[in-house]
């Protein structure tokens, strides 16, 4: 019998192997049948929908632990209780609702725009301008959009800050999916629908493996975006993954060739 950590150590060199593409790892890893370029075929591709957070720039920038810190203190005060009972109530909604939102909306008629205006007033130092990955979104022929369960404003200011304005023609944000957050499946439609977008000819990057789900049953082509630094070995990857990538940026460019 082998043991957890050599189990996980497996899952984990498994996982690299899919990926392909670790900066600096290519050459250790590319000889056991790994595709180079594990991806669609670009010039097929009509439109590219981006999700904003944890996708456009690492989870290890650590912006969510803020907005949770945000949601935590928002819910404390409207509910008027304190925030180690705020932090039960957060992930209760989370997990029944996929947003605490949803669940402040059904459950205690907070106003949305106040509650997404408090939570999303944080601190975006940690994050700066990327331009190889303008670069590499600016080279993708296509169109792009923004599909986030935030914001259309903090998608603005987080665009703003990563220099990556001007490149996506909508921000399909939390308001314009009526509250629904991704992975309800109306919203996928609505933001199908809203875009005129065909699936099978669009391609989904997403950090949330989970919000991957309802748009590979759609037709799209999906990309679970992950952070290097963030990867757990036991996460294995589902049925409705078809790209898995760590590095964004050299992902697009090995697409374009
Ligand atoms: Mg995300």
């Amino acid at each position: 019998m082998r043991t957890p950590e050599k189990q996980a150590l497996a899952a984990g060199l498994q996982s690299m192997r899919r990926i392909g593409i670790l900066p600096g790892m290519h050459e250790t890893i590319s000889t056991e049948g790994v595709t180079p370029v594990d991806g669609p075929d670009p010039d097929r591709v009509e439109t590219w929908i981006f999700d904003l957070d944890n996708t456009l720039y690492p989870a290890s920038s650590d912006l969510f632990v803020q907005v949770n810190a945000r949601i935590r203190a928002f819910i404390a005060a409207a509910l008027a209780i304190d925030e180690t009972e705020a932090g039960s109530v957060q992930s209760r909604y989370f997990d029944s609702y996929r947003s605490s939102l949803r669940g402040l909306i059904l459950h205690h008629d907070v106003e949305p725009r106040r509650f997404l205006d408090y939570v999303h007033d944080i601190d975006l130092s940690p994050i700066g301008p990327d331009p190889a990955l303008r670069a590499a979104i600016e080279a993708l022929s296509g169109r792009k959009v923004i599909f986030t369960n935030g914001s259309t404003n903090h998608a603005r200011q987080v665009l703003r800050q990563l220099d990556l304005e001007g490149l996506f023609e909508d921000i399909f944000d939390i308001e314009a999916a009526d509250y629904l957050p991704k992975p309800y499946p109306e919203t996928y439609h609505q933001l199908i629908a809203r875009n005129g977008i065909a699936p099978e000819r669009s391609v989904l990057l997403e950090d949330m493996a989970i919000n991957l789900e309802p748009a590979a049953e759609l037709g799209m082509t999906t990309v679970w975006v992950r952070d290097p630094e963030r990867l757990d070995a036991a996460q294995a990857r589902p049925d409705y993954v078809h790209h898995e990538v760590c590095d964004l940026t050299g992902w697009l460019r090995s697409l374009l060739g």
